[in-house]
């Protein structure tokens, strides 16, 4: 039995008092449930206000988007896993595409961030996906097994189970193009003999998420594919009654 996780990245968007509109809407349509992990990905100065809401449903986790690889300093703009932590997230994404794509983050820094992440006591969200240049060439699997290996250098056996790993094509995020379940499940499966490299049998427990243009048409039987154990959801997220709906999937 699937217990499924649920990850809201909402990128750049929704300012403190949006999102507390935002969740006002969204508790009302989705009551306490233990059957299933609801993770909000805010904007790091949103993060506070999100984490205050949701004070008294301890069933929905606040995650942060990004962290820096060291633990303070002088780095201006940044937020350490640390700075996340006291401001209420439980989990921070670390490699998103955009970090990749746009800002030109690099493997090596992914997996100091998860070394961060954890050395803060938050939980990682590995995030993995090729190019559609790299899917056409056949690369796929090489490249989410080495973006994966880099991200987890730096953690042992026991914290590499403790870390969600999420597979999202970079052709398929925010494009409207999503994975068919057959293809995601194929990627998930591929992962899942990685991480049982670097795990073993502990690695059984590492939720695998599916993320890129999913929207509550495609999310049932992407959620349904094997290895599929939630869903990274953009641009579907953004929106509480649309988001409502996808978490009951
Ligand atoms: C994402 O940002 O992680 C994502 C999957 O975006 P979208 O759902 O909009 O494709």
């Amino acid at each position: 039995m699937k217990h499924p996780v649920f990850a809201a990245n909402w990128k750049m968007n929704h300012a403190p008092a949006d999102a507390e509109a935002f969740l006002r809407v969204f508790l009302a349509y989705y009551p306490k449930t233990q059957d299933r992990t609801v993770i909000f990905f805010p904007p790091a100065l949103t993060l506070g206000a999100v984490h205050n809401a949701l004070k008294d449903r301890t069933d929905i986790k606040v995650g942060v988007q990004n962290v820096h690889w060291e633990d303070h300093g002088a780095f201006t703009g940044e937020n350490s896993a640390a700075i996340a932590r006291g401001a209420g997230a439980k989990y921070a994404l670390v490699g998103h595409s955009e970090r990749r794509h746009v800002f030109g983050e690099t493997d090596e820094q992914a997996g100091k961030k998860v070394a961060a992440a954890i050395r803060a006591g938050l939980t990682p969200v590995v995030c993995v996906g090729e190019t559609l240049a790299q899917r056409e060439a056949g690369e796929t699997i090489a490249v989410v097994a080495r973006q994966l290996r880099a991200g987890l250098a730096h953690a042992d056996a026991a914290h590499v189970a403790t870390c969600i790993v999420a597979y999202e094509p970079v052709w398929a995020i925010g494009t409207g193009k999503t994975a068919t379940p057959s293809n995601a499940s194929q990627v998930h499966l591929a992962i899942r003999h990685e991480l049982r490299t670097l795990a073993a049998d502990r690695s059984e427990a590492v939720p695998i998420l599916y993320g890129g243009s999913v929207n509550k048409g495609n999310a049932e039987a992407l959620l349904a594919a094997p290895e599929v154990g939630g869903l990274l959801v953009g641009g579907a997220s953004l929106d509480a009654e649309g988001w409502s709906g996808i978490v009951r999937t």
